[in-house]
Parts: structure tokens; C-alpha cells; sequence
């Protein structure tokens, strides 16, 4: 089953824990851009692309997504670098269509209070992607999860992305509490996007590190290799240079919370994609 190791939640804190590293373009914007930042994200130890098609924005006048445009592209990308695909669905119209492609469905932010979408999602037998609110208390978060799992879908992954708060200094104030908080009150596997969590491409690589220290289960980052251009959320992206410098830190700080036992025989400091996935 992809994503297995994050779902055996027995094995959480110990070596055969899989931590995985979701990674790639807030939108998909073209066939040689997504499959570049594919295989560069693949090479450097992503385990499962991510890549929005029908995108949830504030302007009406922002880019949306290639929306149906985009499968034949994912399709392609997909045969070429064989790594999963997560994206988001923002209605339940779009399940037949995304189901081509897609490995997890992500629900946004913006529709973690959307119970009729989440409804139907929980009837599916594909993983969900649950993003927090922007304002959701952790326990509006975890009930709404309970739409997921009371439909019949077990396989939900927890993902914190940042709250409203009265800083205006970042995007979002990454609430890094949330990771203990819900592996507390829940055997769901907990992510972190440091990327919607901070909105400051500076900021991403330090939030992914406390992220795996406070032992999340896994990472979610936007990377564009010209973030400048990008059609979406350019600020919040790390280019291709910078995910491949965060990564060797972050595979330092999981061998030293999972300790000793990641040397053998999972783990090897050079060869990070070979245990993150
Ligand atoms: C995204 O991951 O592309 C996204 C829109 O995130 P969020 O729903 O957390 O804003
Ligand atoms: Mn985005």
C-alpha cells in the first residue's frame, strides 16, 4: 500500500518509521516544468510529489489551475518518475476525474469545514490529506476527521499548515504544537507544510527541521526552481538548491530522534531517498 509506513503508527519513533518528504510546485504549471521539478525533488529525497491542479485562491482573477489540463501532464510525470501523487480536491465533482491520477487527495485549508466533501471523500478507498482551517482549534480539526473515518476511510493524514494570528511578519503562524498535541489524542499520522505555515521562503528549511524534531510524521514543501515566475505562491517555494541543502539537516535531526537504530540498516547519510519513502 503507498504510504504504508506512515499509516503502522506501532512502528511511530523507531527505525522502520517512514517519514515522508511531500514535495513540489504549489500548481502544476506545465509538462517540462512539473516533470523537472519532479525528478529534481525525487533526486534529492522526496518520497510523493505534490501538485495542485484545481486551486482554491483569494482572487477570483488569480491563476486556478490547469484544472482537467493537468492529468495528462500528472499521467506522463508520473510513468517518468514513479513517486506518488498527492493534490487537492475542491469538489466532489472532481473525484472521478482526480482519481486518474492522484494517490492522496489533499483537502485545503478552506474546506476542512466542507463535511459533504469530506463525506464522500470517506467513502473512497485512497488516502485523504486533511489540512487544518485557518482558524480551527485542533479539536474542530480532529472532528472533522471524524467525518473521514465514520465514512469508512481509514488511511487519513493529519496536516498542519499554519493558523491566522495576529503576526503579520509570516504568512501564517506555524503551530509546531499541534504535532504532540494530536499524536496524543490520535493514531493519525501528523504532517507539517512549513511552506503555507510560514509563507517566507527563508523560514522553510528551520520549520522543517523543529518539524521532525517535535516527530511529525512527515514534511510537505512547495519547490519551484524559479520561484520568482511561479503562478502561484512563489514566495513560500524553495528552489531546487535550497530543498536539496534542507534535506541532509533533516535526516540529521530524525536519526537523532529515532536514535541509533536508523544506521542499520535503513539508514545512510548519503542515501536519504533510499529510507524516506
Ligand atoms: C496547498 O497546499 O496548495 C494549499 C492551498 O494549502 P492550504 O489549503 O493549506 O492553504
Ligand atoms: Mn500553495
Amino acid at each position: 500500500m503507498l504510504f504504508s509506513g506512515l499509516f503502522d503508527q506501532n512502528s511511530r519513533n523507531t527505525a522502520s518509521h517512514r517519514f515522508s518528504l511531500i514535495a513540489g510546485p504549489c500548481s502544476i504549471e506545465s509538462y517540462e516544468l512539473f516533470l523537472k521539478i519532479a525528478q529534481e525533488v525525487k533526486k534529492h529525497g522526496a518520497t510523493a510529489l505534490r501538485g495542485g491542479i484545481f486551486k482554491m485562491r483569494t482572487h477570483s482573477a488569480a491563476f486556478q489551475g490547469l484544472g482537467g489540463e493537468a492529468i495528462e501532464i500528472v499521467k506522463q510525470v508520473k510513468r517518468e518518475v514513479n513517486l506518488p501523487f498527492v493534490s487537492e480536491i475542491t469538489d466532489p465533482r472532481q473525484i472521478t476525474l482526480l482519481a486518474e491520477v492522484v494517490d492522496v487527495f489533499q483537502v485545503g485549508a478552506r474546506n476542512m469545514h466542507n463535511y459533504e466533501l469530506l463525506k464522500e471523500l470517506g467513502k473512497l478507498q485512497k488516502p485523504v490529506l486533511l489540512k487544518r482551517g485557518l482558524a480551527a482549534y485542533l479539536d474542530e480539526f480532529l472532528a472533522a476527521s471524524e467525518y473521514l473515518l465514520k465514512a469508512g476511510n481509514t488511511q487519513v493524514i493529519l496536516c498542519e499548515r499554519g493558523i491566522r494570528s495576529f503576526e503579520r511578519s509570516t504568512r501564517n503562524t506555524l503551530d509546531l504544537s499541534a504535532v504532540p498535541y494530536l499524536q496524543q489524542r490520535t493514531h493519525l499520522p501528523v504532517i507539517v507544510d512549513p511552506s503555507h505555515g510560514t509563507g517566507v521562503r527563508s523560514l522553510i528549511p528551520a520549520m522543517c527541521w523543529a518539524a521532525a524534531a517535535a516527530g511529525a510524521d512527515g514534511l510537505m514543501v512547495e519547490v519551484h526552481p524559479n520561484p520568482s515566475e511561479a503562478l502561484s505562491d512563489g514566495d513560500q517555494a524553495l528552489t531546487i538548491e535550497d530543498f536539496k541543502e534542507m534535506v541532509p539537516k533533516l535526516s540529521r535531526v530524525l536519526h537523532a530522534v529515532n536514535g541509533p537504530a536508523l544506521r542499520e540498516p535503513h539508514y545512510s547519510p548519503k542515501e536519504t531517498s533510499q529510507w524516506m519513502n
